[in-house]
């Protein structure tokens, strides 16, 4: 099944919706992060994250360790309320 890509940024997040943003400040370019989720990440040029969608449900463990491995905690998970 093909992962369907949704636009998030630029509005509130729904309630049960949940968004991956990376702090381009802490990020290092490590690149982990794409490896790790390539259906929702991937790196420009330079080896830096780009995020495209909000996280599918059937993602967001994935989505969770991406998070986790980030060594400078540049990437979070945002949920709507
Ligand atoms: S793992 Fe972290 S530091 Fe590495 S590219 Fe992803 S967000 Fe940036």
């Amino acid at each position: 099944m093909a992962t369907q890509i949704l636009p998030a940024h630029g509005r509130p997040l729904a309630r049960g919706e949940t968004r991956l943003e990376v702090d381009r400040i802490l990020c290092d370019g490590y690149g982990m992060c794409a490896e790790l989720l390539p259906e929702l990440i991937e790196l420009d040029d330079w080896g830096y994250p780009i995020v495209h969608s909000l996280v599918p449900r059937h993602l967001a463990g994935v989505a969770r360790r991406a998070v986790d491995v980030c060594p400078v905690l540049a990437l979070k998970l945002r949920s709507g309320r």
